[in-house]
């Protein structure tokens, strides 16, 4: 490893010394240096101030200016995560048509041979069926009126027609990309809180609408005089598992469905069609109703979580797809029909992490780095690559738990020796 990593060099010594002493603050640093050495200089603090000596941390690839500009702040090193790959995966999507080998990085054993295992019942079968049904990234500020009579004029007010082409101007001047769907009022009290859907392209759009929202706010405060308490109502709603993303949709939409064939469940899984069902009824449905569960699911948060770190998504949004719902049926043929739902999937491919390095490789993998022609596509494919990974996902642990495999499948491949 190169030595500049492990030594200072005189001028960042001096820097050093007035970090020690407090007199320069761990986020002014790159005001007097180069991004470089600010990372250095802030891991040689940490190092200082805990008494230790770091042995990885400062073993990276990243290039320290890009992710400084828009990824993190006080960066001191890079952690890794081992990189996995599962399939190939056969999706049969409106834009995602081919193979695939998915990118999973993971700390948990057995999760990529789980998916790999779903993969291969998903290319003996046929491939995933996937399509999107919406796609809309949310954003909900919350407003406070004098009084019920005012509430109920700014309820009116909103949903007119040209209030709505107000809103739509001046939100789509704050971006080439995003475009303003639909904005959906909640009352609470003398509380309004306005929900406003956008179709942000490629982008997962968080930040995108967030900026859009501020702008109608600014209109909403000039026009109608409503007082905005926070940009963020919670109606969103974002990161938090919540019903309302699963009634009415968060980002993407999505459903992916599988026939399995009675032999193949046999053979590959080494279970009985009935067997799957029995177990996905129980676990899947009775036992998460009874849970009160928002996620009707065996570990869709999984797979997603391997995929989204693997790929530049904000790692929070596993609470949004978490909340999947995967049915298990026998049709007339004795084949089970299994389907995962996904109220909320929100992802993107450009914007967030997607411009890292090795965030940009796992997305050329699959074929989505960047903008897509038309702008959407990408997302939208990279959307049904990962509800088809966790079909796979969600096929293997419920054959494995049928046939009574999940212990062992763990016992040998997460466990290792200690
Ligand atoms: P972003 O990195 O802020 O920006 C993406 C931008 O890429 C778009 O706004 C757009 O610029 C541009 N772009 C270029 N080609 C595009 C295409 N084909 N489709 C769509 N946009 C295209 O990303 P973001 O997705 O809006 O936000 C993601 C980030 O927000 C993540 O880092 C996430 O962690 C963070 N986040 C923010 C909040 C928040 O409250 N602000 C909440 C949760 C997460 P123009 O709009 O200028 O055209």
């Amino acid at each position: 490893m190169a030595t500049e990593n492990y030594e200072l060099n005189e001028d960042e010594k001096l820097l050093f010394e007035k970090i020690i002493a407090g007199d320069l603050a761990f986020h002014r640093i790159e005001e007097v240096t180069d991004p470089e050495s600010a990372v250095k200089l802030r891991r040689f603090a940490v190092q200082e101030f805990g008494k230790l000596e770091f042995e990885e941390i400062q073993n990276f690839s990243l290039d320290v200016e890009t992710a400084g500009k828009k990824n993190i702040e006080n960066m001191i090193g890079a952690v890794q995560i081992p990189l996995g790959v599962a399939g190939p995966l056969n999706v049969n999507g409106e834009y995602a048509n081919s193979k695939y080998y998915i990118p999973l990085a993971t700390t948990e054993g057995a999760l990529v041979a789980s998916i790999n295992r779903g993969c291969s019942v998903i290319r003996k079968a046929g491939g995933v069926n996937v399509r999107i049904f919406e796609d809309e990234m949310t954003r909900a500020p919350v407003f406070k009126l004098e009084n019920l009579d005012r509430t109920k004029k700014f309820y009116d007010w909103v949903k007119k027609p040209e209030t709505f082409s107000k809103f739509k101007e001046v939100a789509e001047k704050t971006t080439r990309f995003g475009k303003l769907l639909k904005v959906q009022p909640f009352v609470s009290g003398n509380y309004v809180y306005l929900r406003f859907s956008y179709d942000t392209k490629d982008a997962m759009g968080m930040n995108m609408v967030t900026i859009a929202s501020d702008a109608i706010l600014h209109l909403i405060q000039d026009e109608f005089g409503a007082e905005p308490i926070s940009l963020s109502g919670n109606m969103c709603t974002d990161k938090k598992p919540a019903a309302i993303n699963t009634i009415l949709g968060r980002g993407k939409t999505a459903v992916a469905e599988l026939t399995i064939p009675a032999d193949i469940v046999k053979n590959t899984l080494k279970c009985t069609p009935e067997s799957m069902v029995q177990v996905n009824y129980s676990k899947n449905m009775l036992g998460s109703a009874r849970a009160g569960a928002l996620g009707f699911n065996a570990h869709a948060a999984n797979i997603i979580a391997a995929i989204f770190l693997a790929c530049g998504q904000d790692a929070a949004h596993v609470v949004e797809g978490s909340t999947a719902i995967t049915t298990m049926e026998l049709n007339k043929y004795e084949q089970v029909h299994c389907t995962v739902t996904f109220p909320a999937l929100a992802l993107g491919t450009v914007g967030g992490g997607t411009g890292l390095g090795t965030q940009r490789d796992c997305l050329n993998i699959l074929g989505v780095a960047g903008a897509g022609t038309p702008p959407g596509s990408n997302a939208k494919k990279f959307a049904e690559i990962v509800a088809a990974a966790v079909l796979a996902g969600e096929i293997s642990l419920i054959g494995a738990q049928a046939a009574g495999q999940l212990a062992r499948a763990h016992a040998q491949l997460g466990r290792g020796k200690f």
